[in-house]
Protein backbone atom coordinates (compact mmCIF):
# COMPACT_ATOMS: atom_id res chain seq x y z
CA UNK A 1 0.00 0.00 0.00
CA UNK A 2 2.65 2.22 -1.09
CA UNK A 3 2.14 5.83 -0.77
CA UNK A 4 -1.12 5.51 0.96
CA UNK A 5 -1.52 7.23 4.18
CA UNK A 6 -1.08 5.12 7.11
CA UNK A 7 -4.40 5.11 8.66
CA UNK A 8 -6.06 3.55 5.02
CA UNK A 9 -3.18 1.26 4.45
CA UNK A 10 -4.31 -0.07 7.94
CA UNK A 11 -8.13 0.01 7.26
CA UNK A 12 -7.45 -2.35 3.72
CA UNK A 13 -5.47 -4.68 5.78
CA UNK A 14 -7.92 -5.06 8.56
CA UNK A 15 -10.91 -5.55 6.14
CA UNK A 16 -8.77 -8.06 4.61
CA UNK A 17 -8.22 -9.92 7.29
CA UNK A 18 -11.65 -10.06 8.57
CA UNK A 19 -12.61 -11.49 4.71
CA UNK A 20 -10.15 -14.13 5.56
CA UNK A 21 -11.77 -14.69 8.76
CA UNK A 22 -14.59 -15.03 7.03
CA UNK A 23 -13.83 -17.57 4.42
CA UNK A 24 -12.70 -19.69 7.55
CA UNK A 25 -16.15 -19.81 9.69
CA UNK A 26 -18.39 -23.26 8.93
CA UNK A 27 -20.61 -22.76 5.40
CA UNK A 28 -23.97 -22.58 6.31
CA UNK A 29 -25.78 -26.33 5.39
CA UNK A 30 -27.34 -26.61 2.21
CA UNK A 31 -30.91 -27.50 3.30
CA UNK A 32 -30.89 -25.35 6.48
CA UNK A 33 -34.12 -23.82 7.71
CA UNK A 34 -35.70 -26.30 5.19
CA UNK A 35 -39.02 -28.57 6.20
CA UNK A 36 -38.80 -31.94 4.72
CA UNK A 37 -42.09 -35.36 5.74
CA UNK A 38 -41.20 -38.39 4.93
CA UNK A 39 -43.65 -41.35 4.92
CA UNK A 40 -42.65 -44.91 6.34
CA UNK A 41 -39.52 -42.92 8.37
CA UNK A 42 -39.35 -45.41 10.74
CA UNK A 43 -38.31 -48.54 8.03
CA UNK A 44 -34.87 -48.67 6.26
CA UNK A 45 -35.08 -46.31 3.54
CA UNK A 46 -36.99 -43.84 5.44
CA UNK A 47 -35.10 -43.44 8.10
CA UNK A 48 -31.76 -43.22 6.42
CA UNK A 49 -33.45 -40.41 4.04
CA UNK A 50 -34.24 -38.65 7.42
CA UNK A 51 -30.67 -38.70 8.90
CA UNK A 52 -28.90 -37.36 5.59
CA UNK A 53 -31.29 -34.69 5.22
CA UNK A 54 -31.09 -33.84 9.22
CA UNK A 55 -27.34 -34.27 8.47
CA UNK A 56 -27.60 -31.46 5.53
CA UNK A 57 -29.42 -29.13 7.71
CA UNK A 58 -33.16 -29.95 7.20
CA UNK A 59 -35.87 -30.30 9.95
CA UNK A 60 -37.80 -33.76 9.56
CA UNK A 61 -41.05 -34.77 9.93
CA UNK A 62 -41.37 -38.53 9.60
CA UNK A 63 -44.70 -40.87 9.51
CA UNK A 64 -44.93 -43.96 9.90
CA UNK A 65 -47.81 -46.41 11.14
CA UNK A 66 -45.93 -48.20 13.47
CA UNK A 67 -45.45 -46.39 16.60
CA UNK A 68 -43.09 -48.50 18.53
CA UNK A 69 -40.43 -48.15 15.36
CA UNK A 70 -41.08 -44.65 14.69
CA UNK A 71 -40.56 -43.96 18.34
CA UNK A 72 -37.29 -45.25 18.38
CA UNK A 73 -36.47 -43.53 15.38
CA UNK A 74 -37.44 -40.06 16.63
CA UNK A 75 -34.94 -40.94 19.87
CA UNK A 76 -31.94 -42.32 17.87
CA UNK A 77 -32.08 -39.54 15.17
CA UNK A 78 -32.52 -36.88 18.22
CA UNK A 79 -29.66 -38.09 20.13
CA UNK A 80 -27.99 -38.28 17.11
CA UNK A 81 -28.64 -34.71 16.03
CA UNK A 82 -30.80 -32.57 17.89
CA UNK A 83 -34.09 -33.08 19.41
CA UNK A 84 -35.33 -29.92 17.79
CA UNK A 85 -34.59 -30.95 14.16
CA UNK A 86 -36.64 -34.62 14.19
CA UNK A 87 -40.10 -34.64 14.87
CA UNK A 88 -42.74 -38.11 14.42
CA UNK A 89 -46.33 -38.74 14.05
CA UNK A 90 -48.23 -41.98 13.62
CA UNK A 91 -49.42 -41.85 10.25
CA UNK A 92 -51.36 -44.64 8.17
CA UNK A 93 -50.79 -43.54 4.27
CA UNK A 94 -53.95 -46.05 3.28
CA UNK A 95 -56.29 -43.54 5.11
CA UNK A 96 -57.37 -40.20 4.26
CA UNK A 97 -57.68 -38.25 7.39
CA UNK A 98 -54.39 -39.53 8.45
CA UNK A 99 -52.40 -38.26 5.72
CA UNK A 100 -54.71 -34.60 5.52
CA UNK A 101 -53.57 -34.84 9.92
CA UNK A 102 -50.15 -35.71 9.61
CA UNK A 103 -49.30 -33.27 7.08
CA UNK A 104 -50.62 -30.70 8.77
CA UNK A 105 -49.17 -31.57 11.89
CA UNK A 106 -45.99 -31.42 10.21
CA UNK A 107 -46.34 -27.98 8.73
CA UNK A 108 -47.69 -26.69 11.92
CA UNK A 109 -44.55 -28.52 13.88
CA UNK A 110 -41.76 -26.61 11.99
CA UNK A 111 -43.99 -23.28 10.26
CA UNK A 112 -44.41 -24.80 6.91
CA UNK A 113 -43.13 -27.79 3.97
CA UNK A 114 -40.29 -27.86 1.57
CA UNK A 115 -39.59 -31.36 0.51
CA UNK A 116 -42.46 -34.68 0.83
CA UNK A 117 -40.63 -37.72 0.74
CA UNK A 118 -43.36 -40.70 -0.26
CA UNK A 119 -42.02 -43.82 0.85
CA UNK A 120 -44.18 -46.16 3.41
CA UNK A 121 -44.22 -49.26 1.74
CA UNK A 122 -45.02 -53.03 1.80
CA UNK A 123 -44.84 -56.01 -0.24
CA UNK A 124 -47.12 -59.05 -0.81
CA UNK A 125 -48.50 -61.88 -3.49
CA UNK A 126 -46.64 -63.76 -5.45
CA UNK A 127 -47.38 -65.85 -8.74
CA UNK A 128 -50.18 -64.51 -10.50
CA UNK A 129 -53.06 -67.67 -10.07
CA UNK A 130 -52.12 -67.34 -6.26
CA UNK A 131 -52.42 -63.67 -5.34
CA UNK A 132 -55.93 -63.29 -3.62
CA UNK A 133 -57.54 -59.98 -4.07
CA UNK A 134 -56.75 -58.84 -0.62
CA UNK A 135 -53.29 -58.96 -1.19
CA UNK A 136 -53.68 -57.31 -4.38
CA UNK A 137 -55.85 -54.76 -2.61
CA UNK A 138 -53.22 -54.11 0.28
CA UNK A 139 -50.78 -53.83 -2.98
CA UNK A 140 -52.92 -50.88 -4.17
CA UNK A 141 -53.83 -49.64 -1.12
CA UNK A 142 -50.28 -48.83 0.40
CA UNK A 143 -48.68 -47.93 -2.85
CA UNK A 144 -50.75 -46.43 -5.17
CA UNK A 145 -53.74 -45.14 -3.02
CA UNK A 146 -51.09 -44.13 -0.30
CA UNK A 147 -48.72 -42.85 -3.08
CA UNK A 148 -51.77 -39.89 -4.26
CA UNK A 149 -52.84 -39.25 -0.71
CA UNK A 150 -49.63 -38.29 0.61
CA UNK A 151 -48.63 -36.55 -3.00
CA UNK A 152 -52.13 -34.53 -2.88
CA UNK A 153 -51.94 -33.29 0.92
CA UNK A 154 -48.35 -32.18 -0.23
CA UNK A 155 -49.07 -30.40 -3.73
CA UNK A 156 -51.86 -28.38 -2.09
CA UNK A 157 -49.47 -27.03 0.69
CA UNK A 158 -46.82 -26.53 -1.24
CA UNK A 159 -49.17 -24.52 -4.16
CA UNK A 160 -50.27 -22.74 -1.38
CA UNK A 161 -47.28 -21.31 0.20
CA UNK A 162 -45.79 -20.38 -3.32
CA UNK A 163 -42.32 -20.71 -2.69
CA UNK A 164 -41.81 -23.82 -4.87
CA UNK A 165 -40.69 -27.07 -3.42
CA UNK A 166 -39.95 -30.97 -4.33
CA UNK A 167 -41.68 -34.08 -3.76
CA UNK A 168 -39.75 -37.16 -4.45
CA UNK A 169 -41.17 -40.81 -4.64
CA UNK A 170 -39.53 -44.04 -3.71
CA UNK A 171 -41.14 -46.41 -6.36
CA UNK A 172 -39.11 -49.45 -7.15
CA UNK A 173 -37.02 -51.32 -10.35
CA UNK A 174 -40.30 -53.30 -10.31
CA UNK A 175 -42.63 -50.71 -11.37
CA UNK A 176 -40.47 -50.48 -14.60
CA UNK A 177 -39.61 -53.80 -15.32
CA UNK A 178 -41.27 -57.39 -14.93
CA UNK A 179 -40.50 -59.29 -12.15
CA UNK A 180 -41.43 -63.26 -11.47
CA UNK A 181 -44.32 -63.56 -8.83
CA UNK A 182 -44.54 -60.04 -7.80
CA UNK A 183 -47.19 -58.73 -10.12
CA UNK A 184 -49.34 -57.30 -7.67
CA UNK A 185 -46.76 -54.90 -6.12
CA UNK A 186 -45.11 -54.42 -9.89
CA UNK A 187 -48.17 -53.09 -10.30
CA UNK A 188 -48.71 -50.61 -8.24
CA UNK A 189 -44.79 -49.32 -8.23
CA UNK A 190 -45.61 -48.65 -12.18
CA UNK A 191 -48.79 -46.65 -10.91
CA UNK A 192 -46.56 -44.99 -8.99
CA UNK A 193 -43.93 -43.86 -11.04
CA UNK A 194 -46.66 -42.85 -13.50
CA UNK A 195 -48.29 -40.58 -10.80
CA UNK A 196 -45.18 -38.52 -10.39
CA UNK A 197 -44.71 -38.07 -13.68
CA UNK A 198 -48.38 -36.49 -14.31
CA UNK A 199 -47.96 -34.59 -10.84
CA UNK A 200 -44.43 -33.23 -12.49
CA UNK A 201 -46.68 -31.59 -15.34
CA UNK A 202 -48.87 -30.03 -12.70
CA UNK A 203 -45.90 -28.67 -10.19
CA UNK A 204 -43.81 -27.37 -12.83
CA UNK A 205 -45.69 -24.03 -13.26
CA UNK A 206 -45.51 -23.52 -9.36
CA UNK A 207 -42.10 -24.59 -9.22
CA UNK A 208 -43.27 -27.96 -7.26
CA UNK A 209 -40.39 -30.56 -8.64
CA UNK A 210 -41.84 -34.23 -8.72
CA UNK A 211 -38.57 -36.99 -9.06
CA UNK A 212 -38.91 -40.54 -8.67
CA UNK A 213 -36.13 -42.80 -7.13
CA UNK A 214 -35.72 -46.48 -7.95
CA UNK A 215 -34.32 -48.63 -5.33
CA UNK A 216 -33.37 -52.48 -6.14
CA UNK A 217 -32.68 -55.19 -4.27
CA UNK A 218 -32.44 -52.79 -0.72
CA UNK A 219 -32.01 -55.97 1.52
CA UNK A 220 -30.13 -54.47 4.72
CA UNK A 221 -32.06 -52.73 7.54
CA UNK A 222 -35.76 -53.60 5.68
CA UNK A 223 -38.30 -54.69 6.81
CA UNK A 224 -40.15 -55.25 3.81
CA UNK A 225 -37.59 -58.20 3.96
CA UNK A 226 -39.03 -60.76 6.04
CA UNK A 227 -37.32 -64.25 6.54
CA UNK A 228 -40.65 -65.40 4.67
CA UNK A 229 -40.43 -63.14 1.36
CA UNK A 230 -36.27 -63.68 1.39
CA UNK A 231 -37.60 -68.00 1.24
CA UNK A 232 -39.95 -66.77 -1.63
CA UNK A 233 -37.83 -64.45 -3.85
CA UNK A 234 -35.10 -67.24 -3.16
CA UNK A 235 -37.45 -70.00 -4.37
CA UNK A 236 -38.65 -67.46 -7.66
CA UNK A 237 -35.45 -66.90 -8.36
CA UNK A 238 -33.75 -70.63 -8.04
CA UNK A 239 -31.13 -69.71 -5.48
CA UNK A 240 -30.70 -70.72 -2.15
CA UNK A 241 -32.01 -68.03 0.71
CA UNK A 242 -28.50 -67.61 2.10
CA UNK A 243 -27.20 -66.41 -1.19
CA UNK A 244 -29.76 -63.96 -1.85
CA UNK A 245 -27.67 -61.07 -1.08
CA UNK A 246 -24.92 -62.35 -3.33
CA UNK A 247 -27.69 -63.40 -6.15
CA UNK A 248 -28.90 -59.21 -6.17
CA UNK A 249 -25.20 -58.21 -6.25
CA UNK A 250 -24.13 -60.19 -8.89
CA UNK A 251 -26.66 -59.28 -11.26
CA UNK A 252 -25.80 -55.55 -11.62
CA UNK A 253 -23.43 -54.20 -13.81
CA UNK A 254 -21.28 -52.40 -10.96
CA UNK A 255 -21.14 -56.03 -9.03
CA UNK A 256 -22.43 -53.85 -5.29
CA UNK A 257 -24.95 -54.57 -3.12
CA UNK A 258 -27.26 -51.42 -2.78
CA UNK A 259 -28.13 -50.07 0.60
CA UNK A 260 -30.63 -47.53 2.49
CA UNK A 261 -27.97 -45.12 2.21
CA UNK A 262 -27.60 -45.02 -1.31
CA UNK A 263 -31.24 -44.48 -1.81
CA UNK A 264 -30.62 -41.42 1.07
CA UNK A 265 -28.39 -39.95 -1.47
CA UNK A 266 -30.51 -39.41 -4.36
CA UNK A 267 -33.30 -38.37 -2.55
CA UNK A 268 -30.84 -35.39 -1.19
CA UNK A 269 -30.27 -34.71 -4.63
CA UNK A 270 -33.65 -34.61 -5.55
CA UNK A 271 -34.51 -32.26 -3.33
CA UNK A 272 -31.51 -29.94 -3.17
CA UNK A 273 -30.06 -27.22 -5.91
CA UNK A 274 -28.03 -28.93 -7.78
CA UNK A 275 -31.20 -31.23 -9.24
CA UNK A 276 -33.16 -27.89 -9.90
CA UNK A 277 -33.69 -28.34 -13.57
CA UNK A 278 -34.95 -31.36 -13.00
CA UNK A 279 -38.56 -32.83 -12.86
CA UNK A 280 -40.42 -35.88 -14.14
CA UNK A 281 -37.34 -37.51 -13.56
CA UNK A 282 -36.62 -41.36 -12.63
CA UNK A 283 -33.15 -42.56 -11.04
CA UNK A 284 -32.20 -45.98 -10.88
CA UNK A 285 -30.20 -46.89 -7.64
CA UNK A 286 -29.70 -50.10 -8.24
CA UNK A 287 -25.94 -51.12 -8.65
CA UNK A 288 -27.06 -50.93 -12.57
CA UNK A 289 -29.22 -53.77 -12.93
CA UNK A 290 -29.72 -55.13 -16.15
CA UNK A 291 -33.29 -55.85 -15.98
CA UNK A 292 -34.14 -52.09 -15.19
CA UNK A 293 -31.66 -50.68 -18.15
CA UNK A 294 -33.00 -52.61 -20.96
CA UNK A 295 -36.08 -50.70 -20.26
P1 LIG B 1 -39.23 -51.01 5.23
O1 LIG B 1 -40.24 -52.09 5.40
O2 LIG B 1 -37.98 -51.07 6.04
O3 LIG B 1 -39.92 -49.59 5.46
C1 LIG B 1 -41.24 -49.31 5.04
C2 LIG B 1 -41.93 -48.55 6.14
O4 LIG B 1 -43.26 -48.25 5.70
C3 LIG B 1 -42.07 -49.38 7.43
O5 LIG B 1 -41.52 -48.67 8.53
C4 LIG B 1 -43.57 -49.60 7.57
O6 LIG B 1 -44.01 -49.62 8.93
C5 LIG B 1 -44.13 -48.40 6.81
N1 LIG B 1 -45.51 -48.63 6.37
C6 LIG B 1 -46.05 -49.76 5.87
N2 LIG B 1 -47.36 -49.57 5.63
C7 LIG B 1 -47.64 -48.29 5.96
C8 LIG B 1 -48.82 -47.51 5.95
N3 LIG B 1 -49.99 -48.02 5.54
N4 LIG B 1 -48.74 -46.23 6.36
C9 LIG B 1 -47.57 -45.71 6.80
N5 LIG B 1 -46.43 -46.39 6.86
C10 LIG B 1 -46.46 -47.68 6.45
O7 LIG B 1 -38.89 -51.00 3.67
P2 LIG B 1 -37.84 -50.13 2.82
O8 LIG B 1 -36.93 -51.08 2.17
O9 LIG B 1 -37.28 -49.02 3.62
O10 LIG B 1 -38.83 -49.58 1.68
C11 LIG B 1 -39.15 -48.23 1.51
C12 LIG B 1 -39.72 -48.04 0.10
O11 LIG B 1 -38.75 -48.47 -0.85
C13 LIG B 1 -40.99 -48.84 -0.17
O12 LIG B 1 -41.92 -48.06 -0.87
C14 LIG B 1 -40.50 -49.98 -1.03
O13 LIG B 1 -41.49 -50.50 -1.87
C15 LIG B 1 -39.38 -49.32 -1.79
N6 LIG B 1 -38.40 -50.28 -2.32
C16 LIG B 1 -37.65 -51.04 -1.47
C17 LIG B 1 -36.78 -51.97 -2.01
C18 LIG B 1 -35.92 -52.85 -1.13
O14 LIG B 1 -35.28 -53.77 -1.66
N7 LIG B 1 -35.86 -52.63 0.16
C19 LIG B 1 -36.66 -52.11 -3.40
C20 LIG B 1 -37.44 -51.32 -4.23
C21 LIG B 1 -38.31 -50.41 -3.67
Amino acid sequence: YQGLPEQEAFDIEYWLLEEAKLKRLPKPKPLAGRIAFITGGAGGIGRATAERLIGEGACVVISDIDPKSLETAVNDLAGQFSKDMIRGVVCDVTNEDSVEAAITEAAVEYGGLDFGVSNAGIVTGGAIDETTLAQWQLNVDVLSTGYFLVTRAAFRLLKAQALGGAIVFVASKNGLAASVNASAYCAAKASEIHLARCVALEGAPHGIRVNVVNPDGVLRGSKMWSDERRQERAESYKVQPEDLDDFYRQRTMLKESVYPEDIAEGILFFVTEGSRKSTGNILNIDGGNVQSFTR
